[in-house]
């Protein structure tokens, strides 16, 4: 009998989140809401849609392995080279290809948790260690959900090659300011690469919270993640980026790239939502907006919430979770639970946000099971 690799047996099996029309069907409503994966609940751009319509034609070709034309348009958009910038099918297959590219078997990657989902598995894939430093209070009093970058600096060692610090941070939505995180690059060894993992920067209104692109100029070991899944509205189409400071990080990345595993659809449509700016910015400050009503209306019913910087809100529920999370997807509107520590809340349109507070109200005054 074949066997998989003990490391890859042990891994949890991947539980995607519940799809709005089956769970629409099951419990017999026209619909569900889904604020469970941080899209925006906007349609893909009109230039998306006229450049994704055009791409179909040419499907019979393999895409261009070296995105040529999206890297050249991320060049320009961020004021880097082009050797500084490398493609991804999603940020995660980055997230991995950095992994490949710098654990060997007995190093160790490092970041806060709870974060994204995604690192503890990158760790195991590659045989490395996961140092895993604990969110401390964002405020006085608060629940634990604010990256304790002091403790992650402490925690890195010379098997340390990755360091993933999520700002803002998924599932918690906090993020961290200039000094703190310049006092952490400072600290980091020139041997460990230190990933500003930005998933949510488009979302990002604090001017305390740094650009990490601005951050990693001059630090060698500094590179930036980000997606067009979430503020760009592709997250159907599945591409990432990465901007480093040394060519070098980019030229590891893209090595370990999959070939050909950012299609020829997709890079256009990127392209296209690069030239679309504008239109995601204004789409953002509905969102952004969206936000503040939703944290608003959460904390006067009593629901502690921190301020978030991303397209999601965090309930830290703790215990009372997996419960609430269940009496919402029975009023139809799914979210994303944390066993014991909370639940993550994607801001969608005004109206699914006031079916999601309809929902909460309605679970709150339901006599417990
Ligand atoms: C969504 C997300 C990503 C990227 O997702 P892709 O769709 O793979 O580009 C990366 N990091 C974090 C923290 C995310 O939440």
């Amino acid at each position: 009998m074949v066997s998989a690799r003990p490391a890859v047996q042990s891994l949890p099996v991947y539980k995607p989140g519940r799809n709005p029309a089956d769970l629409a069907r099951e419990i017999g409503v026209e619909r569900a809401v889904k604020l469970a994966s941080n899209e925006v609940a906007f349609p893909p751009l009109p230039a998306v849609v006229r450049a994704v319509t055009a791409a179909v034609a040419e499907t019979n070709r393999y895409p261009d392995n070296g995105a040529v034309v999206l890297t050249r348009a991320l060049a320009d958009r961020y004021g880097v080279d082009p050797a500084q910038v490398a493609t991804g099918c999603g940020a995660v297959a980055i997230c991995q290809e950095l992994a490949q590219a710098y654990n060997d078997p007995g190093t160790s990657i490092a970041f806060a948790w709870r974060s994204f989902e995604m690192y503890p598995l990158l760790a195991r894939v590659a045989g490395a260690r996961a140092v895993q430093v604990p969110l401390t209070p964002g405020r006085d009093g608060g629940s634990s959900d604010t990256h304790d970058l002091d403790a992650l600096a402490a925690a890195l060692d010379d098997t340390t090659r990755l360091v993933f610090v999520c700002n803002p941070n998924n599932p918690t939505g906090t993020a961290v300011r200039r000094p703190e995180l310049e006092r952490f690059l400072d600290a980091v060894p020139a041997e460990t690469l230190v990933v500003l993992d930005e998933a949510y920067r488009e979302f990002v209104t604090d001017a305390d919270v740094p650009d990490g692109v601005d951050l990693m100029r001059g630090r060698p070991n500094v590179a930036v993640l980000r997606t067009f899944s979430k503020a760009w509205g592709l997250a159907g189409l599945r591409v990432g980026y990465l901007l480093a400071e040394d060519p070098a990080v980019a030229e590891a990345v893209r090595k370990t790239h999959l070939p050909f595993s950012v299609g020829m659809v997709a890079q256009a449509a990127a392209v296209a939502a690069l030239a679309s700016e504008a239109e995601v910015r204004t789409r953002c400050a509905a969102v952004v907006a969206e936000r503040a009503r939703l944290t608003g209306a959460l904390r006067q019913r009593g629901f502690e919430v921190a301020d978030s910087q991303a397209n999601f809100v965090w309930l830290p529920l703790g215990e009372r979770t997996v419960e609430l999370a269940g009496a919402l997807e029975a009023r139809a509107v799914i979210t994303r639970p944390f066993a014991g520590e909370g639940i993550r809340v994607t801001v969608g349109t005004p109206e699914e946000d006031d079916v999601f507070l309809a929902a909460v109200d309605d679970a709150l005054a339901a006599p417990a099971p």
